[in-house]
């Protein structure tokens, strides 16, 4: 590809305006996507954190849940982060009764998997792929339960939040092919490296 590539975020409800201007800083043009024919203009596309319930059903309302379906499997680059990597999800642990998601990343994820003491907290993480740690955000953030055999694991939890002995070692960042996904907020913080990965995969698709 060699004109910028046009990316979208998802932006019926969630941390919208911090995705764009990270993606806007690495010199894609980046764009508000709530309708199908907005969708169709992107080449790759953001499902931001916020929460995951309320994304689905307006997804659904939208007209956007089947789009999303048909692009993801025809090898749209995604990234989803915190609610957007639930989004993902084939599974979902602690989701609501009715909770859907959009699929086509083969992982249980769990909601809200850190506990009350930790609802938020941060940390420097290594990923796969980058040279120096992320500082990654957690705001009540899912983890990844259970990988299928296709999903390479990015990143785990490297120190225990408070009170949160058991997140030690979780798996909090996966790429299933051109479909990526952080439990954490890499929108938060101006480091703009794993939007960065996300960027190359669209430039590569
Ligand atoms: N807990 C939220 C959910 O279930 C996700 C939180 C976030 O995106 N910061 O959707």
């Amino acid at each position: 590809m060699t004109a910028a590539p046009t990316i979208g975020v998802f932006a019926l409800q969630g941390d919208v305006r911090e995705h764009l201007a990270t993606l806007g800083s690495l010199g894609v043009r980046a764009v508000r996507v709530r309708r199908p024919e907005e969708l169709a203009a992107c080449h790759g596309l953001v499902l931001p954190g916020g929460e995951s319930t309320t994304m689905a059903k307006l997804a659904v309302t939208f007209g956007l849940m089947e789009p999303l379906r048909a692009r993801i499997a025809e090898g749209m680059p995604v990234l989803g982060t915190c609610a957007g990597m639930i989004l993902l999800a084939d599974r979902i642990e602690a989701g609501t009764r009715d909770q859907v998601s959009i699929g086509g990343l083969d992982v249980t994820v769990r909601r809200n998997a850190f506990g009350r003491q930790a609802e938020s907290f941060e940390q420097d993480l290594d990923l796969a792929g980058l040279e120096d740690p992320v500082h990654a955000v957690f705001i009540r953030a899912p983890w990844v339960e259970q990988a299928g055999p296709a999903v390479e694991v990015l990143a785990r939890v490297q120190t225990a939040p408070d009170a949160s002995r058991d997140a030690v070692g979780r798996i909090v960042a996966v790429r299933q092919g051109s479909v990526l996904a952080t439990s954490f907020h890499p929108e938060v913080g101006g480091d703009g490296r794993v939007h960065g990965l996300f960027v190359d995969a669209v430039r590569r698709a």
